[in-house]
């Protein structure tokens, strides 16, 4: 079957990951898959929440936020309700486990990495893409920390990417656009590191549930999904990938 947009089952959309993106923060990436556009800045704060004061360990905490303009009809801004609504906390969490769970905090230090994921354009898997994403920026502003010599080891143990899959008319797929996913009877949001090891998995059939043998299915498309992201993540960072790899 030939998808919405063209693609085969299992082919992620085109994914574009430009590095510099903005000019303060200490990393800052636009990462594009098809029509899903999001900006991922990462900034250093030197201090810690309190409950890490004086432990040596640092903080990473992400925050989401879709502009109100990203979206078919136009959305409300969180912060003009004066709180954030339900599926953007839920998303930051995600978003700030993700990251934590490739960095050693020790080795970062007492400071913090604010992330902050800005959706300019939403066509599905803004949450996926946030975290691809973001891990990009993270690895740049930790670069950064690493070679002013204010870190002496590096932080980074792995990468980290993200992308969703789902079930449209009883097929699975990879990488589900909004069109797809507003008729997907399962979708699930995949996360792993580039040792095929999983980091987190959410998954809902909410419409219709699913067997193991689908869930076997996939999870091999989500690995396929996540092998290519952490390659193009790879190429992005250049020789920083270079050095995270080569150095503990
Ligand atoms: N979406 C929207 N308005 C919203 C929330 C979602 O238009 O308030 C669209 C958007 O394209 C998004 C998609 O629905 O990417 C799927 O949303 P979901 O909550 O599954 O999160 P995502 O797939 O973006 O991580």
């Amino acid at each position: 079957m030939i998808r919405i947009d063209g693609r085969k089952f299992d082919q992620i959309r085109d994914v574009k990951i430009t590095r510099n993106f903005t000019k303060y923060a200490e990393g800052s990436v636009l990462i594009e898959m098809g029509e899903t556009k999001v900006l991922c800045t990462a900034s250093i704060e030197e201090k810690v929440p309190p409950f890490l004061r004086n432990t040596g360990t640092g903080w990473i905490n992400a925050e989401y936020s879709m502009l109100p303009r990203s979206t078919q009809q136009r959305k409300v801004r969180d912060s003009s309700k004066g709180k954030i609504d339900g599926r953007s906390q839920e998303i930051q969490r995600l978003i700030g486990r993700a990251i934590r769970s490739v960095v050693d905090l020790n080795k970062l230090g007492e400071r913090t990495i604010w992330v902050d994921c800005d959706v300019i354009q939403a066509d599905g898997g803004t949450r996926t893409a946030s975290i691809t994403g973001a891990f990009v920026a993270v690895a740049e502003a930790i670069y950064k920390l690493y070679s002013d010599g204010l870190i002496k080891k590096m932080p980074i143990q792995n990468f980290v990417s993200a992308i969703s899959v789902g079930i449209v008319n009883d097929e699975c797929l990879l990488d589900i656009c909004y069109a797809e996913d507003s008729n997907a009877q399962v979708d699930m949001n995949i996360i792993m590191t580039d040792r095929c090891e999983f980091v987190e998995v959410q998954g809902t059939g909410e419409e219709r549930p699913f067997s193991r043998k689908d869930l076997n299915k996939l999870l091999e498309l989500g690995e396929k999904g996540n092998k290519e992201l952490i390659r193009i993540q790879r190429a992005a960072l250049g020789k920083i990938a270079d050095e995270i790899l080569g150095m503990d």
